[in-house]
């Protein structure tokens, strides 16, 4: 195998992901600490917005300050090199982690075991059964009582549409948790008071009859696994993994992430199974890791944490070949030749320039303006990695000038953030009036609290009464002519020039869709 290949083989890039409060963070901290990357507990920083005493302001700032640093997390792990990405949980947030699961080949998602499947579980496992992205799931929280394991399975695949094939089996919960029988290695792993503080060994147990079960776990929770055992071969499919790969059937893990329990099986299992760096669609062309030469794709941009230096971190998902340092490569969408003397690499919470990087490395990149999310950077051809869709906002707002001193900066700051994707810009057509749209209100704090921190404006707001934003097409240039005369007041530009109907309500929208046949009405950017 050529030195490219072996890289390419060792990387395995995933994201965790789930509802808020369900283990995401512990999780982390604890596949790192398997990883022997970070020495104890507590080093991984929650990333969620808190509602405390202290400002709303302090906290964003603080939760930017954690964002970079674990922003990705990257360690070697039995000859792996693993590559974690952080995803926010907060809901208001969303579309960060829509954008970070574009540069994932596989997740994790975190399921707690008394709350079963939450709607943030359910919107993000959307996300990624619309790209296939294979997905193992774990259930969080064993130690406390809980759902029923055959309830919540069926739960998993009804709420979250995933064909399920558990691989670990609960021995109880609650006060009665007596373990899990990792069926995927034929071990039982007993959970006690001193299992608890260190990783525990493993009993391999090939025949769940074997009369040592009964004298470990007690005669009753025994019979219970045998019987419960029994009754999943007749319902769940065995593990394959090609369909796993194919993103069509989720392997299930139980435990408890803060007890160090479950956790090592899934991280085996994992370095096992998970797929090294997928091929990536650039406009019809499936770009190979492989490929002899370099490319990769911005998928987050994070404004530098010094409002004096106005230098802005690109993080980059390398597709294919070697990146290297100081070499020159395009930029395709500006058709610019850059090179980067600074790129950085993310190993834990550490940072430091790196030489070279491979496919399904996370680079940053230092930019002074040059990059928007999803632009994408090549040796070979002029690629455009395609797959960085935007939702219609949640919410509308008028932005307004409150400094007219100051409109320079406000409209550089407005772009630049909206380059970061902290929220997205659309223009009126009939009065070029300017509207910010965002999935939760917590944003229009954010970018009040920037314009001002970071580039010197102030902005206020005002109500804007859309319901929906709608990126629109048609073949039928009469009809859209005729939709744009009537609908004229409603129509705007976003980021991109690409011609978007904000609908009013629910109503408009389904009137203006019957009438309006010939025209498609999209709820995302990219279709
Ligand atoms: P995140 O919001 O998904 O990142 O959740 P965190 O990792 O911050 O965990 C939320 C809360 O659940 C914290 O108080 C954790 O200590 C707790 N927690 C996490 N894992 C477990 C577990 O296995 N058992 C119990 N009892 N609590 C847990």
């Amino acid at each position: 195998m050529s030195s490219l290949k072996q890289e390419i083989a060792k990387r395995r890039t995933f994201g965790i992901i789930s509802h808020p409060d369900a283990g995401k963070t512990t999780l982390t901290e604890k596949l790192l600490l398997f990883g022997g990357a970070i020495q104890e507990a507590g080093a991984v920083k929650s990333n969620k917005i808190k509602k405390t005493a202290t400002s709303d302001f302090m906290e964003i700032e603080r939760q930017r300050g954690i964002s970079v640093a674990t922003s990705v997390m990257g360690f070697d792990y039995k000859s792996k090199k693993i590559n974690i990405l952080d995803t926010p949980g907060h809901q208001d947030f969303a579309e960060d982690t829509y954008r970070t699961l574009t540069a994932v080949d596989s997740v994790i998602v975190v399921i707690d075991v008394a709350k079963g499947v939450e709607t943030q579980t359910e919107k993000l496992v959307e996300v990624c059964r619309m790209r296939n992205t294979p997905i193992i799931v774990f259930i969080n929280k064993l130690d406390r009582e809980g759902k029923d394991a055959f309830d919540l399975l069926d739960e998993i695949e009804s709420k979250l549409g995933l064909n399920i094939c558990p691989l670990s089996w609960p021995i109880g919960m609650g006060q009665r948790f007596k373990g899990v029988y990792n069926l995927w290695e034929k071990q039982l792993k007993l959970y006690t008071e001193v299992n608890k503080q260190k990783i525990a060994n493993s009993i391999e147990i090939e025949n769940i009859e074997d009369p040592k079960m009964a004298e470990m776990v007690g005669d009753e929770a025994a019979a219970t696994l045998v019987e419960e055992l029994g009754l999943l071969q007749g319902v769940y499919d065995d593990f394959d993994r090609d369909t796993y790969l194919a993103g069509n059937l989720s392997p299930v893990f139980f435990g408890s992430a803060l007890n160090n329990f479950g956790v090592q099986e899934l991280l085996d299992c994992f370095i096992e199974i998970a797929p090294p760096p997928q091929p990536k669609d650039a406009n019809g062309v499936m770009v190979k890791p492989d490929e002899d030469f370099f490319s990769g794709f911005v998928f987050k941009i994070h404004a530098n944490m010094d409002p004096k230096h106005r230098d802005r971190l690109a993080f980059m998902k390398i597709v294919s070949g070697t990146f290297e340092r100081n070499k020159n490569y395009k930029h395709t969408r500006i058709g610019k030749s850059m090179k980067f003397s600074n790129p950085t690499a993310f190993m834990a919470s550490k940072k430091s320039v790196v030489d070279q990087a491979f496919p399904g490395d996370i680079i940053g990149l230092h930019d002074t303006g040059n990059f928007r999310i999803g632009d994408s950077v090549s040796e070979g051809p002029d690629l455009e990695f395609k797959g960085i869709p935007s939702f219609s906002p949640e919410h509308f707002r008028f932005i307004n000038n409150a400094d007219p001193m100051k409109a320079k900066q406000l409209n550089k700051g407005i772009d630049q953030l909206m380059d970061e994707g902290v929220a997205q810009l659309f223009t009126l057509e009939s009065n070029n009036r300017k509207i910010i749209g965002t999935v939760g209100a917590l944003q229009y704090e954010v970018i009040q609290y920037r314009l001002e921190h970071e580039y010197g404006a102030k902005c206020s707001y005002e109500n804007y009464p859309a319901y929906k934003a709608c990126w629109i097409e048609s073949s039928d240039e009469a009809q859209l002519e005729e939709f744009s005369k009537l609908k004229y007041r409603y129509l705007a530009r976003d980021k991109f020039d690409r011609l978007v109907f904000l609908a009013d309500s629910s109503f408009s929208l389904s009137m203006a869709r019957e009438k309006f046949d010939k025209i498609q009405f999209h709820f995302k950017s990219e279709f």
